[in-house]
């Protein structure tokens, strides 16, 4: 080793603990904390001074606590991976003894049983008359503790969109399969019956190639490879360029379309054509979830910080129950999967489940927030913030 290094050793070493990523411990045989790095605090969730404590009034896992004692009853490396209970996260907790040759005065803590195991299981014609294990005595131990959950959290994400992919692609792809089959038989027998099916193979194939399309600009947003094109804009010029486009679909359906604009111009920064689309996206919600005869209202207002501009849509529609609340903006998420694929109330049949979570990362890209509030049996409200730019009253 480098000279200045001996000279510097130990508060090199303890450096080279405080740049661990990970928090690290160092306990004695006794479990008694001899150091911890600064990551050691914020894991436990404990605020007080770690040194002098023992381990087991810090951590209360009996499983940790067994493989420490197994590393250090063995004087051997130890590594287990642990769930957390109640959090759904999971630890990786590696213990390895470490080698201290300095204090004379410290024995080696081999137990009198453990020195009789290891000799008897010895080969015989390695073991030396009257030998004992002749294995190096450890003090001490290094405890570290690799923090799992987000590594987890995404192995679900992963499981779960593809889980979500294969089955959003199954089941318009098994009907086209299914009314193929039958297109054949009806081609000669029944030409019109044949027209509906050829209709029905065209809708799931639409279907698909929109689902298709969803998912390649929710990757896109998601990746940061669509620029906004951010300018002012005026709130009252969106709200009712949505109204006149969806107009036409709420009629159909027999759904009143209406539209609240607070007084006064305001400007807000935004990309006109993401936010139309974000919209657009609501306001199709709304029409699919809303019976005739309900109403809905899209408009703008100003927060009462003055800082940032909200748009709601508000419909009287079936509305949401607080555990899917709270998941809608996710990918794939749909409240009822038969529901929004067979039985929906109004147009354009089941939805992907992306809309939300795209609309979320456009509303977030132009530094807002998007939420929800529902009523369930009676209506929803979506609401998304702008900031706004300037004002001229
Ligand atoms: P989809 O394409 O299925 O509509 P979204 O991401 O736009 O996907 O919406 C996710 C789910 O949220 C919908 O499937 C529906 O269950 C629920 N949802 C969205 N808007 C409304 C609304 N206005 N009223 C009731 N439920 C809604």
């Amino acid at each position: 080793m480098d000279e200045r290094l001996t000279i510097h050793y130990k508060h090199f070493s303890q450096q080279l603990v405080e740049a661990m990523p990970w928090p690290m411990l160092i306990i004695d045989a006794g479990f008694q904390v001899v150091y911890g790095n600064r990551q050691v605090g914020p894991l436990f969730g404990y605020k007080g001074k770690i040194v002098g404590r023992r381990l087991g009034q810090l951590l209360d896992d009996t499983a940790i606590l067994q493989l420490i004692e197994a590393s250090i009853e063995a004087g051997s490396i130890q590594c287990g991976e642990f769930d957390r209970a109640g959090t759904g996260g999971a630890w990786k907790v590696s213990v390895t003894p470490i080698e201290h040759r300095e204090t004379g005065h410290e024995r080696r803590r081999v137990s009198k049983n453990q020195r009789e195991q290891e000799h008897a299981e010895m080969e015989p014609d390695v073991k030396p008359a009257g030998a004992t294990a002749a294995r190096p005595a450890y003090h001490y131990f290094s405890v570290v503790i690799e923090d799992l959950s987000e590594l987890r959290r995404l192995e679900r994400v992963r499981r779960d969109f593809i889980a979500n992919i294969s089955h959003e692609l199954r089941t318009p792809l098994a009907s086209v399969s299914l009314l193929a089959e039958t297109l054949e038989d009806a081609i000669e027998t029944d030409p019109d019956k044949a027209q509906v099916f050829v209709e029905r193979i065209e809708s799931e194939v639409q279907y698909l190639s929109d689902l298709v399309a969803e998912l390649l600009e929710l990757s896109r947003i998601e990746s940061g490879r669509v620029p906004m094109s951010i300018e002012p804009v005026e709130s009252e010029m969106l709200v009712r360029e949505v109204m006149a486009r969806l107009l036409p679909q709420a009629q159909r359906h027999r759904v009143n379309l209406r539209t609240s604009i607070e007084q006064g111009q305001t400007m807000v920064a935004a990309d006109s054509k993401q936010i139309a689309r974000v919209l657009v996206n609501l306001v199709h919600n709304a029409i699919k979830f809303t019976p005739s005869g309900g109403t809905i209202i899209i408009g703008c207002r100003r927060q009462p910080e003055e800082t940032l501009q909200s748009f709601f849509v508000k419909d009287t529609g079936i509305g949401i129950a607080p555990e899917d609340l709270a998941r809608i903006f996710e990918r794939f998420y749909k409240v009822n999967q038969s529901r929004s694929r067979a039985n929906f109330i109004g147009p354009g049949g089941g939805g992907s489940g992306l809309g939300l979570a795209i609309a979320r990362h456009v509303i977030e890209a132009h530094g807002g927030r998007i939420s929800a509030t529902s009523t369930p049996g009676e209506s929803s409200t979506f609401t998304f913030t702008l900031p706004i730019i300037t004002t001229v009253m």
